[in-house]
């Protein structure tokens, strides 16, 4: 607990530039939206007698029923019976409630025996699984009477109607992915669940909200085991229970932020501990790098000319040197080095991917992944 703790609060940290003192962050009630997707007129994905509306509804309540047993909590459902509400809706009452997380709980369904859970952050569906996963959870729209006014420009089947869409989320995307984490180290080590991993595909039900959100596909009612695991009693609470845990170890970590935001520096010392103490995230054949800089004049990579930073590499594309801070393929370490470059004054630094020596785009790296 404690290292996923540290790691949040400097990540959290690094955000501060970004994220202004009306953050519901800083209020003093911590408010959760839960969304169990589907219901009423439309039940989702239905296979051999399962309804994923049912099963998602019954998920929801059962980790809102965790959550409002902590202090200082609150729990707002877009649906707490069966009903229909559409996907517009859904992330209004997350924005109109000045939510801090957005929790969306959903099965998915195959017609192989396909089993797994993954858990979702918004982006951009280039990779074709994923994609097929976002346009059948997007399907819903269809049944509502005005979709075409509240979602205009979208296209189901183009991944590229969704590169307007996606900037809104664009602010909360290290913090979804955190929570994504979570969520799926959780699912994975405590439930022994088959891990499918974070991932990135344009939901629209993520797109409508205004803070870190997540879509959870708990598991595949098509296969038999998964299936009936998701639709017992013992599945559900267990399902529930891992998720709860997930959202108050980040909720521990925001306030903890919050209390040592009087003395927001870090040491190089506290990214060393926290970096030997957070779970390795590796991305097999894959370097983060973060970029700090590009000139166009040939510095020496000494720590004098980068404030103070080591492990310094450089590259020359075109009439640029770019310049970057650290090299790994653990994900949750760049973005911890990451934040210690903002630290420094790098306030606009970034991660960048390569991979077989070929810059790639981060967002792509992750979706593939
Ligand atoms: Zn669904």
């Amino acid at each position: 607990m404690r290292r996923i703790v540290l790691t949040f609060v400097i990540l959290f940290i690094s955000a501060l530039g970004l994220q202004s003192f009306e953050n519901p962050v800083w209020s003093d009630e911590f408010v959760v939206v839960l969304d169990a997707g589907h219901g009423g007129k439309d039940s989702g994905k239905y296979y051999n007698g399962l309804k994923e509306s049912d099963i998602a509804l019954a998920i929801t309540l059962k980790i809102g029923a965790h959550l409002e047993k902590q202090p200082k909590v609150k729990v707002i459902y877009t649906r707490d019976t069966d009903v229909f509400v559409n996907l517009y809706e859904r992330g209004a009452i997350a924005n109109r409630a000045d939510a801090d997380l957005f929790v969306s709980i959903h099965c998915n369904a195959h017609t192989s025996q396909a089993h797994g859970a993954e858990t979702f952050v918004l982006g951009l569906h280039a990779n074709k699984q994923n994609l097929e996963v976002a346009k059948k959870e997007n399907e819903v729209i269809f049944l509502e009477e005005d979709y075409e006014e509240n979602y205009a420009g979208y296209d189901p089947n183009s991944p590229e109607s969704f590169i307007g869409l996606t900037l809104m989320q664009e602010e909360y995307l290290d913090q979804s992915i955190m929570l994504a984490s979570l969520v799926q180290n959780n699912l994975v080590n405590q439930l022994g669940r088959k891990d499918r991993s974070v991932k990135q595909a344009g939901f629209i039900v993520l797109h409508q909200s205004y803070m870190p959100s997540v879509l959870i596909e708990t598991g595949f009612i098509t296969n038999k085991q998964e299936g009936a695991y998701l639709n017992s009693n013992k599945g559900k609470t267990e399902m529930a229970k891992s998720i709860s845990e997930a959202i108050m170890s980040y909720k521990k970590s925001i306030l903890l932020a919050t209390q040592d935001s009087q003395d927001p520096e870090i040491t190089e010392k506290e990214i060393e501990t926290a970096i030997a103490t957070t779970e390795e995230n590796i991305y097999d054949g894959v370097t983060f790098k973060v970029q700090l800089a590009a000139s166009s004049k040939e510095l020496e990579l000494q720590p004098y000319n980068f404030k103070g930073l080591r492990e310094l590499s450089r590259s020359k594309e075109g009439n640029l040197y770019k310049y970057y801070y650290g090299e790994t393929s653990d994900y949750n370490k760049i973005l911890l080095m990451k934040a210690f470059a903002q630290e420094k004054g790098y306030a606009s630094c970034y991660i960048v991917a390569f991979k077989d020596g070929k810059k790639q785009k981060l967002s792509t790296i992750i979706k593939s992944n």
